[in-house]
């Protein structure tokens, strides 16, 4: 099952790829988490990645084609995968399309997660990130037992850099001008499935796995 997860940053993509990825037994690749540990360990493509994420800019499409390009080639890959945040401007979808399509293969299914966009500003501004393992919480919707520290591993909780209002605001004008046209470049290839994200994690899953379980029978 090879499925993409599009939506406006703060819709909740992260936590429900990762829902669906352990469900089928498939992987969550995500781009932004892929660029955030080369920004953590400083290297060349971080350096470059991380003056345009700290301002809320996609990063050039040649650079996370290229990561995607390399990353669909591992072999975890081959019972399936979750796209969380790729591909987020035309040129990243026909460029999926083309590298897919040389291996013999394709997207199944994009389904687009959709929620207000005073929704998207509120959680995103009240995500906090553990530094050492990754787990993400919200003050309101998710909140960890002690304040500023990881149920999981302890680790302590910081905001990501780009989840600042201005920040969030430039994010969401990005994912309108850029990313919101693959839904209907999607919709015209008939793999389109619109899903309603607000309520919790769990409800949204729901719907995902009711659209899913209709569509491929699991
Ligand atoms: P995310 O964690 O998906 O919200 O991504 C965080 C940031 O990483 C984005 O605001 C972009 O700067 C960058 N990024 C992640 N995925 C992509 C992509 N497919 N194309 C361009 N930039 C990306």
């Amino acid at each position: 099952m090879q499925l993409i997860l599009l939506g406006p940053p703060g819709v909740g993509k992260g936590t429900q790829a990762k829902m669906i990825a352990g469900h089928y037994g498939i992987v969550q690749i995500s781009t932004g988490d892929i660029l955030r540990q080369e920004v953590m360990t400083s290297t060349d493509l971080g350096n470059l990645a991380g003056s345009y994420m700290e301002r809320g800019l996609l990063v050039p499409d040649e650079v996370v084609i290229e990561i995607i390009k390399e990353r669909l080639q591992d072999p975890d890959c081959r019972p399936g995968y979750v796209l969380d945040g790729f591909p987020r401007t035309l040129a990243q979808a026909e460029a999926l399309d083309r590298v897919l399509e040389a291996g013999r293969s394709r997207i199944d299914l994009a389904l687009s997660l959709d929620l207000s966009e005073a929704e998207l500003v509120e959680r995103m501004a009240g995500r906090r990130i553990c530094e050492k393992c990754g787990e993400v919480f919200h003050i309101r919707f998710h909140p960890p037992r002690t304040e500023g520290t990881c149920d999981r591993c302890g680790g302590s909780l910081t905001q990501r850099e780009d989840d600042c209002e201005e920040t969030i605001r430039r994010r969401l004008r990005v994912y309108e001008a850029e990313t919101a046209p693959l839904i209907d470049y999607y919709r015209r290839l008939g793999k389109l499935e619109g899903i309603s994200a607000s309520g919790d994690a769990q409800e949204v899953g729901e719907r995902i796995h009711r659209v899913l379980k209709a569509r491929f029978g699991s």
